[in-house]
């Protein structure tokens, strides 16, 4: 079987060496060394600073939700969000799950990102923020939905999980908004097993964030606010310290793959139009087919032959029965239908791509 996806799995002496530098200091959590430098080596390899490590992606939208005030207390009676049906669920069910209301607008039809020409009609007295997502690594319009945020005086959390390393315009991606997340599950480009972790604008937030995800405990005997536990842990800062040391021949590799089936598949389907001025990460291989039956045809015939792909992302996210009832966005719910992503990892092997190419090419003649 060839999946979707595949984890990273970095030299195993390597981390063995990690795992008895645990069991000689016998510190397991609670911002130990390893995660202590996994935060300065992220931050100096991703070109950021304050990051905070995290247990999950989601938990990262929901931490940077609560410092920014919008959800918890500070964000009032019905807050809302506004944020793109094109993502994964985390996204919009990390807004509802804590109490802020996801308002959806549509995507651009080229970039598949949060357009912001709809943002400003969706505005009311109660948004809190704009949620957008680089998707797939590709950068959303970031000045427009800041100069939107700033007339209106929004706070904007980018969902950056697909953006590990991407580099717009000279610098990092995930220095725009008030806070970037980042998810470090396994199938995700980087990763830690299960993590994740904020990049912060401002300090003060990035120390509030340290307090929330601990409880709110500052102190042996002090509880300064309402937390909760959302720490990564000593065995997955190993993992993570492992899997960066590999990086750059993972994105080699992945890149390769990805520059293939673009040539190879080229005036077949139609691709994301990425940004100018990106430093793309090759972490999916999107790609949109003329008609739904013809993405369904092609993912039963690469079934047949054991490779996976992914409907990703479908449904679009309006449809989703228990965020709510929402208006259908016609440019994200058509895309939705037809997209598949490709198989794309660093150990699949060039006769594999032959295959998966050769099988998508046989059902398009
Ligand atoms: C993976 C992902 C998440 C969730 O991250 P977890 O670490 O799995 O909680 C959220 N948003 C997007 C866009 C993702 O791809």
């Amino acid at each position: 079987m060839i999946p979707v996806t595949k984890p990273y799995f970095p030299s195993r002496e390597k981390l063995n060496k990690y795992l008895d530098g645990i069991y000689d200091r016998q510190w397991l959590t609670n911002n130990g060394q390893l995660v202590q430098e996994l935060t300065s080596r992220l931050e100096e390899y991703l070109g950021v600073e304050n990051l905070l490590l995290v247990g999950n992606g989601t938990l990262a939208l929901q931490i940077a939700y609560r410092v920014l005030g919008v959800s918890g207390e500070e964000a009032g009676q019905h807050p809302e969000a506004i944020t793109t049906p094109f993502s994964f669920i985390a996204t919009a069910s990390s807004l509802k799950w804590d109490g802020v209301n996801p308002v959806f607008v549509d995507i651009d039809p080229g970039t598949w990102c949060l357009d912001p020409k709809n943002i400003e009609t969706a505005i009311n007295a109660n948004t809190r923020a704009i949620v957008p997502v680089h998707v797939f690594g590709n950068a959303c319009e970031v000045e427009a939905i800041s100069e939107l945020a700033n007339k209106h005086n929004l706070k904007v959390i980018y969902d950056a999980c697909h953006t590990f390393g991407v580099q717009y315009r000279g610098e990092s991606l995930l220095k725009h908004g008030d806070a970037a997340t980042l998810s470090f599950h396994a199938t995700k480009l980087f990763h830690t097993g299960e993590g994740g972790a904020i990049i912060f604008k401002r300090k003060e937030d990035l120390e509030r964030a340290k307090k929330l995800i601990n409880f709110g405990i500052t102190g042996p005997e002090s509880i300064e606010e309402l937390g909760v536990n959302a720490k990564l842990n000593e065995l997955q800062a190993a993992m993570g310290l492992c899997v960066l040391d590999e990086i750059d021949q993972n994105l080699a590799a992945r890149a390769d793959i990805w520059r293939r089936y673009k040539q190879e598949l080229n005036d077949k389907v139609q691709f994301q139009n990425i940004s100018e001025d990106l430093s793309y990460n090759h972490a999916y291989f999107p790609a949109v087919f003329e008609t739904e039956e013809q993405a369904m045809a092609v993912a039963a015939a690469l079934k047949d032959n054991s490779i996976q792909v992914r409907r990703y992302f479908y449904p679009s996210l309006e449809s989703v029965a228990c965020l709510g009832d929402h208006p259908v966005m016609p440019i994200s719910n058509n895309i939705s239908r037809r997209i598949l992503c490709l198989p794309i990892y660093e150990q699949l092997t060039g006769y594999e791509q032959r295959t998966i190419i050769d099988i998508i090419k046989s059902e398009l003649v």
